[in-house]
């Protein structure tokens, strides 16, 4: 029989390296990033040093998740109330939440069956009215990132990428999360690096990191504590809101000895990846979308559509998976999921967006973390295989043509 499945839902453990440093942060009770004086560097500010460096940018801003970090984003460039803001339609609920948050319009753009942005409807959607638009990489896939900062620099529209699930990612050589004016990153447990919760801004614009840590609550004088020579700093002095939407101490030393594990854990977690699309593309009902030319993927979960299936095929297909410890979802099928977009009643109406919803109701998603084992991968494809054959029975394929269309890759 084949090997157990294992749950896809554990992290691995933190590095023991992280145990000292919170330990020690134990003992003095000094949690609070801007306790310590200006020059001692606290495991915030330190955290912030290595990921401004790991990513070659000149600043790094810790806040307590993503969401905050996009919130602040779209505040430091402007976005005033019932400003519109382009997002893609397939993204996960906090992302237009943050858009709201930050007193702007989210308008969603259609995504395509390979889970990226439809460049026909951006460009259309893209009027001059258009404040920001905000490319959620979501899952890790990326947008054609060289047509859309064409678009939005011809235009002059600031463009922020959610890379909450991109961080290792690269497009054409250049680090995901950099190409933009802004670049977001969560730390949350499902993420590539786990704190629990946390999130990180970057940018090479010192007018706006200006704004973005006074606003995340460096109240007073504590911008000094971030050792930055930004002028602007005094000139927004008592200026702005401040958000209190800061990291702490005991975050970021869990957080930044992970840092140094990125690079096994986007080439294993590429390695499952790819395994399993090689396995589940080898059937014509399943189709792991190719990459783009130019993208050099990090994931740690994989998404596939179900080719020529009805919506009562794809639900058997769930809950055969489920039955054999698989946790498979379909994004469109389940109920409440916060990642179709008819269910963000909270933006107001809901626009008809056919392209994602058909995509939406027939991609599945499943969890695929870098510590899995070839053994483990192995199992888990194999079951998926298995419980297909239960729906769609190797035979029945025949009249459905080879698949092989489905498997062309989506730029050539
Ligand atoms: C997880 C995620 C977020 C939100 O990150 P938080 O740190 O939980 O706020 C935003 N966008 C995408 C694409 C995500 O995957």
């Amino acid at each position: 029989m084949s090997k157990s499945i294992p749950s896809v839902f554990d992290a691995e453990p933190i590095p023991d390296c992280a145990r000292a440093e919170v330990e020690e942060l134990l003992k003095s009770g000094d949690l609070f990033r801007y306790t310590a004086p200006t020059d001692q560097p606290t495991p915030v500010a330190r955290l912030e040093h290595e990921f401004a460096k790991r990513m070659g940018v000149k600043y790094a801003l810790a806040l307590n998740s993503c969401s905050s970090a996009i919130f602040l984003s779209l505040r430091a460039l402007g976005v005033k109330p019932n400003d519109p803001v382009l997002i893609p339609a397939f993204t996960f609920a906090a992302v237009p939440s943050a858009v709201i948050h930050a007193g702007g319009k989210p308008i969603l753009v259609e995504v395509g069956d390979n889970y990226r942005i439809d460049l026909a409807d951006f460009e259309a959607k893209l009027t001059p009215q258009i404040a920001a638009v905000v490319i959620s990489h979501m899952r890790g896939h990326t947008s054609d990132m060289d047509a859309i900062m064409a678009l939005c620099n011809m235009r002059g529209v600031p463009v922020i990428e959610d890379a909450a699930h991109s961080l290792g990612t690269l497009w054409q050589g250049q680090k995901i999360g950099t190409i933009g004016k802004l670049g977001c990153f969560s730390f949350q447990s499902y993420k590539m690096v786990n704190g629990g919760e946390g999130g990180m801004l970057i940018t090479n614009d010192e007018d706006v990191i200006a704004q973005a840590i006074i606003m995340s609550g460096a109240y007073e004088h504590n911008w000094q504590k971030h050792g930055l020579n930004i002028n602007a700093f005094a000139e927004y002095q008592n200026t702005l809101p401040l958000f209190n939407l800061r990291m702490n101490n005991l975050t970021a030393a869990i957080i930044r000895p992970q840092l140094s594990e990125l690079e096994r854990r986007v080439t294993r977690g590429r390695r499952n990846h790819d395994h399993v699309a090689a396995l589940l593309n080898k059937s014509p009902w399943l189709q792991v979308p190719t990459p783009l030319a130019g993208e050099v993927r990090a994931p740690d979960s994989i998404q596939f559509n179900l080719i020529d299936f009805s919506e009562a095929e794809a639900r058997q297909f769930v809950a055969a998976c489920g039955s054999k410890g698989v946790p498979v979802s379909v994004f469109g099928l389940n109920t409440d999921n916060a990642r179709a977009f008819w269910n963000w009643k909270f933006i107001g109406n809901i626009p008809d967006l056919p392209k994602t919803r058909a995509m939406l109701v027939r991609a599945c998603d499943l969890r695929l973390p870098a510590r899995l084992d070839t053994a483990e991968l192995d199992a888990i494809a194999q079951d998926i295989l298995t419980a297909l054959n239960k729906i769609k029975p190797a035979h029945s394929s025949f009249h459905k043509g080879s698949g092989a269309e489905h498997n062309r890759p989506v730029r050539p």
